[in-house]
C-alpha cells in the first residue's frame, strides 16, 4: 500500500518504508528523494538520512554546500524530467509517480518529460493555470538574438539574465556564437558541472579573474548572469556606467506586466518548465486515475482535471494529511 501525506511536506509511505519528497521538514522519514538540485529543494536536509537523487543532482547539490547521502531503494525508480540537468521524478512500485519540476518539450541536451503510465500521479503545477502558454522555444530565441545582435551592432551591451542553474546553461547553449560573451561568476561552477556531464557550452571569460575584470571596457559585449531586478545594485551600475540593456527569460514574462515590474529592458518567456498545455499533456500521457497537484496554480489545475473528467486534487502546503484521500487504496 502507498500512503501520501502533508504534514511536514509531501511523504509517501511505501509499506512502512517512509520517504519525504523534495522540501520535506518531517524527521521521521526513512529517505528522502531530492528531484533535483535548486535551491528549494535542498534547504532542510539531514546529513545521516539516505538520499534518493541522481549523480548530477549530488553533485550540483556538493557545490551549493549541501552533502546528500545518495543511496537506492527497492521499487523507486528515477525517471528524467527534462527540467534541469540531473533533475528526476520518482516512481513507487510502478503505481505511484512523483514529478517534481518537468518540461515536457525537448531543449537542447534535456529530453522532454515522458511520463510512464501510474495509477496515482503527483503533479508540479507551476505555470498550472491557462494563462501560461509558452511560445516555441526556437520564436523566443529568435526574436531575443535579433534583439541581441541589435544591440551590439549599435554599441549597446546587453545582460542575459536567467536562473544561475538550469536556466543560465540553456541561455548560453541557445546564444552559442554572440559575443563577446562573459559570464558572472554564479554560474561559473553550474557551467564546470553541465561539461562535466557532456553538455558542450562553450567556455567564456568569468568576470570573478581579475585579469578579466577590465573586460567590460572593451566595447559591446553579452553578460550571462544570474536574474535579479533591474533595481539591484549591480544591473543599476552596468546600465549607468555602460548603458547596458537588461534581458530576462523567465516563463512569468507571460504575465502582463512583468517587465515593468522587474525593471528590466526586455523580458521574453522562457521557462525550464512545461506550460498549462504541457501539464495536461503529461496528466493524459500518463493515464493516472487519481491526481494530485503541488506548487504553483495547483488549485487551478485540479480544477480544470476535475472539469475534464480526472479525480484531482490540489495539495496545498500545510495540509494536515490527505490519508482520507487514499483510503481503501
Ligand atoms: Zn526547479
Amino acid at each position: 500500500m502507498i500512503r501520501v501525506s502533508a504534514e511536514h511536506g509531501l511523504e509517501v509511505d511505501l509499506g512502512g518504508t517512509r520517504i519525504g519528497l523534495d522540501d520535506y521538514r518531517g524527521t521521521r522519514a526513512n529517505y528522502l528523494f531530492i528531484s533535483h538540485a535548486h535551491g528549494d529543494h535542498l534547504g532542510r536536509i539531514s546529513s545521516s538520512t539516505p538520499v534518493l537523487s541522481s549523480d548530477e543532482t549530488a553533485l550540483l547539490a556538493a557545490v551549493r554546500g549541501v552533502a546528500l547521502k545518495v543511496s537506492s531503494l527497492a521499487d523507486a525508480e528515477l525517471l528524467p524530467t527534462g527540467h534541469i540537468l540531473g533533475a528526476m521524478a520518482l516512481r513507487l512500485s510502478g503505481d505511484l509517480l512523483y514529478t517534481g519540476d518537468l518540461c515536457d518539450r525537448n531543449r537542447g541536451p534535456l529530453l522532454g518529460f515522458d511520463p510512464p503510465k501510474v495509477r496515482t500521479l503527483i503533479i508540479e503545477s507551476t505555470y498550472g493555470s491557462a494563462e501560461f502558454c509558452f511560445p516555441p522555444v526556437e520564436d523566443v530565441m529568435g526574436v531575443a538574438r535579433d534583439a541581441i545582435e541589435d544591440c551590439l551592432k549599435r554599441d549597446i551591451p546587453v545582460v542575459v539574465m536567467g536562473y544561475a542553474l538550469g536556466k543560465a546553461q540553456h541561455l548560453e547553449l541557445l546564444l552559442a556564437g554572440v559575443g563577446p560573451a562573459y559570464i558572472c561568476p554564479e554560474l561559473k561552477r553550474y557551467d564546470d558541472i553541465y561539461r562535466l556531464f557532456g553538455v558542450e557550452i562553450p567556455p567564456k571569460a568569468c568576470l570573478a579573474n581579475r585579469k578579466d575584470k577590465g573586460l567590460l571596457e572593451k566595447g559591446p559585449w553579452i553578460l550571462f548572469a544570474p536574474f535579479r531586478s533591474g533595481r539591484s545594485s549591480f544591473n543599476k551600475y552596468l546600465e549607468r556606467r555602460f548603458g547596458a540593456r537588461l534581458m530576462a527569460f523567465s516563463g512569468w514574462a507571460c504575465k502582463r506586466g512583468y517587465k515593468e515590474a522587474m525593471a528590466v529592458s526586455e523580458a521574453f518567456p522562457l521557462s525550464d518548465h512545461s506550460d498549462f498545455e504541457g501539464l495536461l499533456r503529461v496528466v493524459k500521457r500518463s493515464r493516472a486515475s487519481r491526481v494530485f497537484t503541488t506548487h504553483g496554480f495547483a488549485d487551478e489545475l485540479a480544477l480544470h482535471l476535475r472539469g475534464i473528467g480526472y479525480d484531482a486534487q490540489p495539495l496545498p502546503r500545510g495540509q494536515r494529511t490527505l490519508n482520507e484521500y487514499l483510503e481503501g487504496d
